[in-house]
């Protein structure tokens, strides 16, 4: 007899979801296996908690040592992605979306079962939990709106500049997405930050005796026999064990699952053999498809007055989706958002962002292994910019928010604002220890000089960085701006779902892994597009959805 009827991979945003509503059967035994610490109810740690999102610069949250390149050929760069109890939620920014209903109707359309965005709503609304006043549904993850009065000025001026520009206020961008000014859905309740840990292993389920989670323990491959999976190989404390199960879900994220499948011989045959894994299912489509949004920082510098009140622990407060208007690129691929803080320290309100993004990329890059060994990372290459549609869209972002920037009114609201050198935005302000004191006082001290000693210290502190001239016939170069950009925290697509016909589609509409027994992926690795919105909520609606449709299989 197998010990588990299902092994879930991972605690993250998606795996906590399957482990609770898997669990609700109590015939039904379930172990979730995380690689990283626990994160119970009674010891969640403070930064975990914190509403500023002071977890995504602990080390000790994400894995060590894993890189991306951005683009193809260049050079890697490391790529934070969360080891920890709640995976991506417990440590992300908060952003709350839900992306645009035709990413939805476009999974359905590709051959990803009945997806649609009529499909879809109903997952949102069991995971989204706004307060009874909202108007709206009280699911189980908190999720709350920043109010307009919380907005510091500049982000008020921004809105009213947008709004001159033709671009109405949206009062709900999740309920109704479209082009628009509108305040953040933010992954928080009034003081606490949600996580899929938090809002779904409470004490309840986590009481419940079908139900085991083993934390700090790292899945180090499938155990196969032939095309069947049995259960997996694990690695705890450096000892090695081996789990029996009826079936395992892959809830790694969408770097891990695929290359936990590949090591154990699940993937394109020839890369496999080549580096000496037996091939166990030929499945050529794991790896591919690797999907995400790209991103540029403008901080604003503050002056006394116009700055967030120092005890409001915001990050993202507001929003801007725009359409491109290129052939071929669907509605509501550009988005501009703002940020209210930039650290959680002293001097962290006297400085905001503004950051411009691409929200519906057509380039594609993969994930590969570069050894069988599980103490490798993955390679991970993520081919920004190889569409020849993505370029000119992601400065066309940049340009709306220059233009935004330059107008009187925004202007009026900051009193510098700068281009960020890619990859430096949040690291450069919240640096821990010594070195991150003696940044906290210089930058409290600086932010507040006169203006020159305080351009003079930007300089130093960002170099390469650019500030923005007032005068629109300066612009900042196309070089200058596709030089600022990095990838984003959402890399999805590379287990995509889709019909067994296609060559590339890795799971059906089931979640199950095409050709292969007893083995389900359920993360973001699924989407078989990127949605134009972040990706955790998407990720939680996937849980939910998977769940469901698990739960009806006759197993
Ligand atoms: C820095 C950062 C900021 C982000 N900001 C936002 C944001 O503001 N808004 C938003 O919507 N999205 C954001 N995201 C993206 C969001 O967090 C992810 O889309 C989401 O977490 C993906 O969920 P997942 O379940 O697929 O994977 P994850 O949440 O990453 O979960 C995977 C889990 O599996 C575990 N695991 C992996 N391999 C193994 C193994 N071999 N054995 C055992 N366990 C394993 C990992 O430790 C991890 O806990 C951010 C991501 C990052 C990294």
């Amino acid at each position: 007899m197998t010990q588990f009827d299902f092994l879930i991979v991972g605690g993250g945003t998606a795996g906590a979801v399957l482990a609770s509503r898997l669990s609700e059967d109590r015939a039904c035994r379930v172990l979730l296996v995380e690689a990283g610490a626990d994160t119970p109810p009674e010891a969640t740690p403070s930064d975990i908690n914190d509403t500023f999102p002071s977890s995504t610069l602990n080390p000790d949250y994400f894995w060590t040592g894993l890189e991306a390149t951005l683009t193809r050929g260049g050079s890697s760069r490391p790529y934070p992605q969360a080891r920890i109890m709640g995976g991506g939620s417990s440590i992300m920014g908060m952003f709350t979306l839900r992306g645009m209903p035709d990413d939805y109707d476009s999974w359905g359309r590709r051959g990803a079962g009945t997806f649609s965005w009529k499909e879809v709503v109903p997952f949102f609304e069991k995971v989204e939990g706004y307060p009874s006043s909202a108007g709206r549904n009280s699911g189980t993850y908190p999720v709350r709106r920043t109010p307009r009065e919380e907005w510091p000025a500049f982000v008020h001026a921004m809105e009213r500049a947008a709004g001159s520009r033709g671009f109405p206020f949206v009062p709900d961008m999740n309920a109704a997405p479209g082009d628009g000014f509108f305040s953040m859905p933010a992954s928080r309740d009034e003081t606490v930050r949600s996580t899929s840990a938090g809002a779904y292993l409470t004490r309840e389920v986590r009481s419940r005796c079908n139900l085991t989670i083993m934390p700090s323990t790292r899945v180090t491959r499938l155990a196969t026999e032939g095309r069947r999976v049995i259960g997996a190989h694990v690695d705890r404390n450096g000892m090695s064990t081996t789990i029996s199960a009826g079936n395992v879900v892959l809830s790694a994220g969408a770097i891990h699952s695929p290359a936990l499948m590949m090591r154990s011989g699940i993937g394109d045959g020839g890369a496999l053999s080549a580096l000496g894994i037996q091939v166990a299912a030929e499945l050529p489509g794991v790896g591919r498809n690797l999907q995400n949004h790209c991103y540029m920082f403008f901080a604003l510098t503050l002056p006394r007055g116009k700055r967030l009140p120092h005890a409001l622990r915001r990050f993202a407060v507001a929003g801007l989706r725009a359409s491109s208007g290129l052939a071929d690129c669907p509605a509501g691929d550009l988005m501009l958002f703002m940020l209210g803080r930039v650290s959680g320290k002293s001097f962290g309100t006297d400085v905001a962002m503004v950051a411009p993004a691409l929200y519906s990329p057509f380039s594609k890059g993969r994930v590969t292994l570069a050894a069988a060994d599980a103490s490798r990372h993955p390679r991970v290459e993520f081919c920004m910019l190889d569409d020849p549609r993505d370029a000119p869209r992601i400065v066309m972002a940049a340009r709306l928010a220059e233009s935004l920037l330059r107008d009187s009114l925004v202007a009026a609201s900051y009193s510098e604002a700068m281009l960020l050198p890619a990859g430096m935005a949040m690291n450069q302000f919240n640096r821990g220890g010594l070195m991150g004191a003696c940044i906290s006082t210089g930058a409290q001290l600086v932010l507040n000089a006169p203006g020159l000693l305080r351009r003079a210290a930007m300089r130093l502190a960002f170099k390469g960085g650019k500030f923005l001239s007032a005068s629109h016939s300066q612009s900042l170069s196309e070089s200058d701006l596709l030089s600022a950009i990095s990838p984003m925290g959402h890399p999805v697509g590379t287990c995509a779902m889709g019909e067994v016909d296609d060559p590339y589609a890795v799971v059906d509409s089931n979640y199950r892994v095409h050709g292969v027994d007893n083995l389900f992926v359920a993360d973001a690795s699924v989407m078989p597009t990127i949605p134009s919105g972040n990706t955790n909520l998407p990720t939680l609606m996937l849980g939910e959805h998977a769940a469901h449709k698990i739960q009806r299989l006759k197993l």
